[in-house]
């Protein structure tokens, strides 16, 4: 009987061992995201709000926001003010577009009124600039009691100089700013030209070939930007992807949520984000290039990245090609 018993406890041991060998990880744990990422869309309510009418605006937020709410993604969205003025018979429908982003419980911040780069205007100019462009994006977020509190360079230009930039960035402190960086830029907005006069065109192709490529492009910049993260701090930090306001989100950010999700990231806040210690690391990049932040790290740090991913040619091409003139100009007769 003894031997029996034995037996029958080695067989339990090594049933029990083959059991915790061959079961997979519990599922939580097998699907639980390491990665954590902030959505931002800039250039809101359009990026090519002079091309678009209040109307055309307002159906892309609809389908953007939709997105975001059905897959519970958190986003802060960024605006130029100016873009709400492009025509004086269209203001309504545009702000209307805006006033989607705060009823859908989004986050709007300042992107400066005109989209005014640091590096090409004088500190008080562009200081205006942020301040002119605070109107209506502080409304819309107080009906909703939300104090507007991010800022982000356009151009993610930061200033040419570091006196330039200490000084805008105690600017936007004293006016209660936080700087929104971005790590992950996957460069949308060149994408999004090619693409709109595609789905203009009822050119299905077209638009299909340049999502495609725009989320392999993706795939490139996050292989690229994560390793360097790694690299250079030792860890990859919460991201912050910069997005635009435009008809390749509308259509597509869906897909690249899932892309995204296939990484194993998990979508955050721009506060959760930005409680990374990462973004309190040394910082005096300065020059005319904007760049993302894992970029300037690593140039404060002596080590200017190398092998930078290449962005597609042809895209640029086509985007080229359709913003030419359709008619060569016919030069002045002397
Ligand atoms: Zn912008």
């Amino acid at each position: 009987m003894r031997i029996h018993h034995a037996a029958i406890f080695v067989a339990v041991l090594f049933i029990s061992a083959v059991a915790v060998v061959s079961t997979p990880p519990a599922r939580s744990q097998q699907s639980e995201p390491q990665r954590e990422i902030c959505i931002t869309i800039d250039d809101l309510p359009a990026a090519s709000a002079q091309a678009m009418n209040g109307a055309e605006i307002f159906d892309m937020t609809t389908k953007l926001i939709a997105t975001l709410t059905a897959q519970k993604v958190p986003a802060v969205g960024f605006v130029n003010e100016n873009k709400l003025y492009y025509d004086l018979n269209d203001v309504q429908p545009r702000i209307a577009a805006l006033r989607l982003w705060t009823d859908g419980g989004f986050e709007l911040g300042n992107h400066t009124f005109s989209h005014m780069s640091l590096n090409n205007n004088p500190l008080s100019a562009w200081e205006e600039d942020v301040v002119r462009g605070e109107s209506v994006t502080r409304l819309l977020d107080a009906q909703h009691k939300i104090k507007l509190r991010y800022f982000r360079h356009p151009f993610l230009d930061t200033g040419l100089d570091l006196e330039t930039r200490r000084q805008a960035e105690m600017f936007l402190a004293q006016r209660g700013y936080r700087i929104a960086p971005v790590t992950m830029d996957a460069w949308d907005w060149m994408f999004s030209g090619p693409y709109a006069y595609a789905r203009k065109n009822n050119d299905a192709a077209l638009q299909q070939r340049i999502v495609t490529e725009y989320l392999a492009y993706t795939t490139t910049v996050f292989d690229y930007y994560e390793k360097l993260s790694r690299d250079l701090i030792g860890y990859e930090p919460r991201q912050i992807l910069l997005l635009h306001g435009n008809w390749l989100e509308a259509d597509h950010i869906g897909e690249l949520f899932d892309l995204l999700r296939k990484r194993g990231y998990k979508f955050v806040t721009l506060e959760r984000a930005l409680d990374d210690q990462a973004y309190a690391l040394p910082n005096t990049y300065v020059g005319p290039e904007g760049m993302g932040w894992i970029d300037q790290w690593a140039i404060t740090q002596g080590k200017p990245p190398l092998h930078t991913p290449v962005f597609p040619q042809w895209v640029i091409d086509k985007a080229h090609e359709i913003s030419a003139p359709r008619e060569p100009v016919t030069p002045a007769k002397p």
